[in-house]
């Protein structure tokens, strides 16, 4: 695998300054982040942690108050780049009166891909997506998932290198959860770098290489789920028939081996107790400001 640097993060900072409020938001805290090429890294964190903020100053949409956001090693405000960035933002800007075809139609003449290789990505893409049965269809008629993978097919009809994904899962149901997981995985095998956001931890856990956990704009943790779990020296032990005997035995017997049952859940929650867990530790929950929600 390549180790370019695709996207770098160092010390960014972003204020928002709300012009009706005296209140200031430090929505990203000198957050620092290096991915490297061919890399799927998902932002971790809960509603307001400064996640799509972090996406919209990689995208060049918004300014850092401080620091810096390189994409390809150059700020995403040049064309160059935005050319090869592809983007699914966290709510859907579609027409709601053009249908699929039309909607890829549109953004393809954006990208001014030419008529002919224009039809047959399009084609491609509904395909992709499972959504040729509806590609007549105006949008406003399709549900939530449909909508969002149209969006998704929108992001990626420029066959960009670099693909931010804003919450892709959000509204999906587990099996179209899995199919975007899996177009995700695709798109990683094809040496895309990927950088996507969840709130929904069990959506990541099997599709990132790396993970970063943002609290409150401030990078909590950062690494592949397998080093964050062993950071933690968490073990899962897969069992099968627990009786609620048994987990009371075992539960003993690990207690005075000195070591501690942390958890006892499906082991695709492991990452979601670390998550909880790390928000609960960050000393400045103590002292929040109440500017951001609460998890
Ligand atoms: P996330 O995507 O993780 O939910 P955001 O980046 O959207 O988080 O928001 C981070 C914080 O910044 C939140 O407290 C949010 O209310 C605040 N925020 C986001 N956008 C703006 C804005 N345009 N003006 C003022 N505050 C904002
Ligand atoms: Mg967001």
């Amino acid at each position: 695998m390549e180790e370019k640097i695709v996207i770098e993060i160092n010390n960014l900072t972003k204020v928002y300054t709300s012009l009706f409020s005296r209140f200031k938001v430090k929505a990203v805290d000198n957050l620092s982040l290096t991915i490297r090429s061919g890399e799927v890294f998902g932002l971790l964190g809960p509603n307001g942690s400064g996640k799509t903020t972090t996406i919209k100053t990689l995208l060049g949409l918004i300014f850092p108050t401080s620091g810096e956001a390189l994409v390809l090693g150059k700020s995403p405000r040049e064309v160059a780049v935005k050319d090869r960035i592809g983007f699914l933002p966290e709510e859907s800007y579609l027409y709601p009166f053009l249908t699929a075809e039309e909607t890829l139609d549109f953004y393809g003449q954006i990208f001014k891909i030419p008529l002919r290789p224009r039809r047959k990505k399009i084609d491609e893409l509904l395909e992709l997506m499972e959504l040729n049965h509806a590609r007549k269809r105006p949008v406003k008629e399709y549900s939530k998932g449909m909508a969002r993978r149209l969006g998704f097919a929108q992001a990626i009809i420029n066959d960009p290198d670099v693909i931010f994904l804003d919450e892709p899962t959000s509204g999906l149901d587990p099996v179209m959860s899995r199919h975007v997981k899996n177009i995700i995985i695709d798109l990683k095998k094809k040496g895309k770098t990927i950088l996507l956001s969840s709130h929904l931890l069990a959506d990541v856990e099997n599709v990132c290489d790396r993970l970063a956990i943002l609290h409150k704009g401030r990078l909590q943790k950062v690494g592949s789920v397998k080093e964050l779990l062993s950071q933690d020296q968490i073990s899962n032990v897969t069992l099968k028939g627990l009786t609620p005997e048994l987990q009371e035995k075992l539960k003993k017997m690990v207690t005075q081996a000195g070591a501690e049952v942390v958890n006892v859940q499906l082991a695709s929650d492991t990452l979601e107790t670390l998550f909880l867990r790390t928000i609960k530790e960050d000393p400045d929950e103590k002292n929040s400001g109440g500017d951001q929600p609460d998890l």
